[in-house]
């Protein structure tokens, strides 16, 4: 249990000098390289800084690097750069596949991400989120509980901050706070939670992972260090997720029906209940009677988000974390931007922006979400996987499909017959036709099932400019 998660527990290789004259590459140069190269130079490590992308691009980047006294590969990555390598670390989003670190691997040369050494180097207590959909919303939830209750935490990873930065700073917290990834996960062999948190797997990234199987492998690898003074805090409603497959760490279960779920929720008295056995770092259990959270009052719209609240609920709960600061939090979070977010009302039809939903498992949760009819504007870049998931939903709820961009006929494929559906280019075409044939009553629906990719930078970008065609009309 969690019992001292408080006391220092080191990880493996935390003594600083054990970079001291090695020869270090890190790969990519963006603000996780940036944080890397600082972390290894003041270690008294050799480095090279290689990144795919031209010399003028990575301008600003590349003379703070220098600065630094690393030396700087840009345009491409040298194998003979790589071979010299002692030690190799990638930032996230650089392409695991890439033939150089393959050739490093073969090499013996120790090839690991940005988490893995970040890690290594924190002793304090780490509550780390993964899933297919939820790791936001659920790390950013957890982050205000703890607000609330006036504790001290980092929060970090896939979220925005790299744990690197945490260790460059040399902080301390009571928790670090990380949504992390599934690549994240297969480039950090020896990360190890204090509480790991899996949301739930539905298909996703099957154009970087050969099946489902192996995705799904990737995400469980968020307990593969964790022992019976851990927690693993999982969804028991998900047919995909592990329940206690050679899972060592103490496992919590939070589910939307079962109530013999450590936290379960109850729709007709909208309460959400925890119970079970609690611990709070340092002082054993606390918690065995439960507590009660009324969801009446939130802000959220959904049903993944009630999952995802009690996810945070149980995590905060089992930390010792008072119930009046997670009642609060239930009561007060906003949500996020771009995550099914009500845009606004024109002509008596109800826009929202789910801009996020970049996979069909969110795109059906978006769906669940409202009784219908729903107009629903999807496409984008296609990642691979099955639109099946989506046909009951749309023959139950979508008065009609606009799909735009280059996925748009491999959907019109699967899901064209099942309602109107319109093929258009892109999204101001989308809002056009949308605002043409949608109803008064209707929801509006941008939930693209596709990454952004083709057309945008990234789905915020997208999102927004969702929201101005909308603002315009
Ligand atoms: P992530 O960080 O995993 O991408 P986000 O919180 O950013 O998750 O949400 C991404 C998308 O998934 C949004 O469209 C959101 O509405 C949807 N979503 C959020 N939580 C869940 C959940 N628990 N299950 C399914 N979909 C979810």
């Amino acid at each position: 249990m969690l019992r001292d998660a408080g006391t220092d527990r080191p990880n493996r290789k935390s003594d600083g000098n054990n970079y001291r004259r090695k020869h270090v590459v890190v790969v990519g140069l963006g603000k996780t390289g940036l944080a890397l190269a600082k972390f290894f130079t003041t270690r008294g490590a050799k480095v090279t800084v290689s990144d795919a992308d031209t010399e003028e691009s990575l301008r600003e980047n590349l003379s703070v690097v220098k600065e630094l006294g690393c030396a700087v590969e840009t345009g491409g990555h040298a194998p003979e750069t790589f071979l010299s390598a002692d030690l190799v670390v990638v930032s996230p989003g650089v392409p695991e596949n890439l033939p150089v670190l393959k050739q490093a691997k073969d090499s013996g040369i120790e090839v690991v991400g940005e988490l893995e050494i970040a890690s290594r180097h924190v002793s304090t207590p780490i509550i780390a989120v993964t899933g297919t959909n939820g790791k936001t919303t659920t790390t950013e939830l957890i982050c205000a509980i703890m607000d609330r209750e006036g504790k001290t935490f980092f929060k970090g990873g896939n979220i925005g901050t790299p744990l690197i930065d945490f260790v460059n700073d040399s902080r301390k917290v009571d928790y670090i706070v990380l949504e992390v990834s599934s690549f994240q996960l297969d480039m950090a062999p020896s990360f190890h939670p204090r509480i790991s948190v899996l949301l739930n797997i539905t298909e996703d990234h099957l154009d970087r992972y050969s099946s489902l199987e192996e995705y799904r492998r990737s995400k469980v690898g968020i307990f593969k260090n964790q022992n019976d003074s851990d927690f693993a805090v999982i969804n028991a409603d998900d047919p995909l997720l592990p329940k206690d497959f050679g899972i060592l760490a103490h496992t919590l279960l939070f589910s939307k029906e079962n109530p013999k779920a450590h936290a379960f929720l109850d729709r007709r008295q909208e309460v959400m209940i925890c119970k079970g056995d609690f611990y709070k770092p340092g002082k054993g259990k606390v918690g065995e009677k439960g507590a009660v959270f009324s969801f009446r009052n939130t802000k959220l719209v959904g049903v993944h988000n009630l999952e995802n609240m009690l996810a945070a609920s149980l995590v905060c709960f089992c930390c010792g974390v008072s119930p009046r600061a997670i009642q609060e939090t239930i009561n007060s979070f906003p949500g996020l931007p771009h995550r099914l977010q009500f845009v606004r009302e024109w002509n008596k039809v109800k826009f929202y922006n789910d801009s996020k939903a970049t996979n069909v498992g969110a795109v059906v949760k978006a769906l669940e979400s409202f009784p219908g009819p729903v107009v629903l504007l999807a496409g984008g870049r296609d990642k691979g996987g099955s639109y099946d998931p989506l046909v009951p939903l749309v023959k139950e709820k979508v008065r009609a499909l606009i799909l735009f961009g280059e996925a748009r006929r491999r959907i019109a494929r699967c899901l064209g017959d099942l309602t109107n559906t319109w093929l258009v280019k892109n999204l101001d075409e989308a809002v056009r036709v949308a605002v043409t044939i949608s109803k008064p009553g209707d929801v509006v629906l941008l939930s693209p099932a596709c990454a952004s990719f083709d057309q945008y930078k990234d789905y915020q970008e997208r999102g927004l400019h969702f929201e101005r065609l909308v603002g315009s009309l």
